[in-house]
Order: C-alpha cells, then sequence, then structure tokens
C-alpha cells in the first residue's frame, strides 16, 4: 500500500510555523497584511476567498477584503491595485481569478507589483523562477514541493513526469523541480503515447483538469504521484484527476483528493505573503 501524503497535516504546520513567525513580527511592532480582491460573485471564488481570509485569521495576518460588482469597469480595478501598491501596509495582494470576461487577466496581473505579487502570477516572478533569481513562486507547484520534502521523497535524480502545461502549475512544476535536479518530462493534450511517458515517472505530478483521468496503467509500480485536480462529482463527493482508488495499490506514494494539493496552496500563499512583509523590511 502506498504511502499516503497527507497534506493536511503538512499543511497545519506550516501555518502554525508561520503563526508563530507572525507573533515574533508582530512583537517587533510589524503587521503582516494581505489584500483579496473578487470581482463578481462568482461561488467557487467565494468559498476560495473565504478560505485565505480564514487561514490570513488563523496564522495572525491583517487581511482587506475588496468586493467589488461584477460590472467593475476594468480602469477601476487597475486604480484600487495602483492604490495597493503604493499602500505601505500592504504585504501582498491577489486577485481572485477568473475574472469576468470583460476584464483582462494579463493586464490585471501585470497591474500589481511583482513585490506584492504573492500568487506568483507576474511575468517578473514567473520569469525571474525559471532564471534562478528571488521570486514568488505560484503557491500549488510550491506547495506540492513542500509535500516531497516534508514527506521525505527524495526529488534530487529522479525522473519527474509532469502532466499539464498551465501556467499556474504545469510551468511553474516543470521549472521547481529542475531547481531540485529532477529530471523533468512535461505532458499536454498533443503528447504521444502518453501511457508511456508517465510509465517513466518516479514521480508523476497530474494537472490535466479531468476526473479521474490516470489510470494504474500510466503509472510505473513505486511511483509517487501527485493529484493537483479536483473536480465535485455528482452526490457532492471531490475527486482528482488521478483514478485514486486503482492507482493507490500500486504507488509508492500518493496524494488523496480532498486533502492532498490543495490545502497546501493556501498555506504557500500565507509563505508567500510573510516573505512579502520580510522582504520589505
Ligand atoms: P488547465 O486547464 O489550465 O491545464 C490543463 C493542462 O492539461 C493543459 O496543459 C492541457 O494541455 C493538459 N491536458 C488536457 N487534456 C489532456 C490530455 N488528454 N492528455 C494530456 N494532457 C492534457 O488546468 P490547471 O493547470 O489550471 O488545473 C489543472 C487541474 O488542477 C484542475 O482540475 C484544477 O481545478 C486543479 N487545480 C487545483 C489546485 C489546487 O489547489 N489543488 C490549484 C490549481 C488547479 P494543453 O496545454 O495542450 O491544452
Amino acid at each position: 500500500m502506498a504511502i499516503r501524503i497527507d497534506g493536511k497535516l503538512i499543511s497545519a504546520q506550516i501555518k502554525d510555523e508561520i503563526k508563530e513567525e507572525t507573533a515574533r513580527l508582530k512583537e517587533k511592532g510589524r503587521e503582516v497584511t494581505l489584500a483579496v480582491i473578487q470581482v463578481g460573485e462568482d461561488p467557487a471564488s467565494s468559498v476560495y476567498v473565504g478560505n485565505k481570509k480564514k487561514a490570513c485569521e488563523y496564522v495572525g495576518f491583517r487581511s482587506l477584503a475588496y468586493e467589488l460588482p461584477e460590472e467593475t469597469k476594468e480602469v477601476e480595478l487597475l486604480e484600487l491595485i495602483q492604490k495597493l501598491n503604493e499602500s505601505s501596509d500592504v504585504d501582498g495582494i491577489l486577485v481572485q481569478l477568473p475574472l469576468p470576461k470583460h476584464l483582462n487577466e494579463d493586464t490585471v496581473i501585470a497591474t500589481i507589483a511583482p513585490e506584492k505579487d504573492v500568487d506568483g502570477f507576474h511575468a517578473v516572478n514567473t520569469g525571474n523562477l525559471w532564471i534562478g533569481k528571488e521570486c514568488f513562486v505560484s503557491c500549488t507547484p510550491a506547495g506540492i514541493i513542500e509535500l516531497l520534502k516534508r514527506t521525505g521523497i527524495t526529488i534530487e535524480g529522479k525522473e519527474c513526469v509532469i502532466v499539464g502545461r498551465s501556467n499556474i502549475v504545469g510551468k511553474p512544476m516543470a521549472a521547481l523541480m529542475l531547481k531540485e535536479n529532477a529530471t523533468v518530462t512535461v505532458c499536454h493534450s498533443r503528447t504521444q503515447s502518453l501511457k508511456d511517458v508517465t510509465k517513466r515517472a518516479d514521480i508523476l505530478i497530474v494537472a490535466i483538469g479531468k476526473p479521474h483521468f490516470i489510470t494504474k496503467e500510466y503509472v510505473k509500480e513505486g511511483a509517487t504521484v501527485i493529484d493537483v485536480g479536483i473536480h465535485r462529482l455528482e452526490g457532492k463527493k471531490l475527486c482528482g484527476d488521478v483514478a485514486f482508488d486503482e492507482v493507490e495499490p500500486i504507488a509508492g506514494a500518493i496524494t488523496p483528493v480532498p486533502g492532498g494539493v490543495g490545502p497546501m496552496t493556501i498555506a504557500m500563499l500565507m509563505n508567500n505573503c510573510l516573505e512579502a512583509a520580510k522582504r520589505k523590511g
């Protein structure tokens, strides 16, 4: 049976570490502040924003919530971001995605000051990640590195296959695994003989966005399998991109859904925010 990589436990440990450090900063009169902007009332976004606020409360950050109406004009949103960029009280700025269709996400992300871009989506941060400079790293891939390290899984020298090449998961994941000295292959919808490629993986990271896509035929025996996907099935049960029940018996280690990668994303957001505050001095 595979080791179950416990994202709930590891994320709780990380949040507790952040809480302690935040308390130490507070003693020196320094407060950490995250500004969260939501445009419109997408129910899933509201849940994510609510969870981020709760995490801020838990670790001791101040959170500023900006709930803007669906019909907000782009210029108004950009003005708010500029104001937060210039505010010395604000350490991190997060704009909850997706945005309503009339707003250009690229322009919005490009407007956030890179040193406050705690989601790690700004081109300056993604570029710095690839050239090995100090940057904010996208929270989900950063969380996966923590999961692997804190579970004691060796990355260096391992064959790592990532399925998915999105800007927020697949690509930064590839950069991070390279930095950790894995041999990295990135697959996507045009990859041929996907099973042959994924079966080479010592560490298989799946971010496709299709429920139960990765069955046991895609997995080498003993491999570590990281499932980024998250889907709500009918009956409200959550599942990932990996067919957990059939892959678990052959994997060496595996993340469950829920309770694997998901909780790490918010923990790493808190970590980036604390880092932003510390860098500011
Ligand atoms: P995207 O839809 O942006 O990217 C999906 C990727 O999968 C694309 O690169 C696509 O290839 C590739 N793909 C699609 N179909 C296939 C296929 N049949 N074979 C091989 N590759 C394929 O998704 P995200 O990266 O944003 O998210 C992936 C999943 O992770 C989603 O379920 C999302 O909800 C979840 N997620 C979870 C997070 C968490 O905190 N747990 C955070 C972020 C995402 P191509 O580029 O060629 O189109």
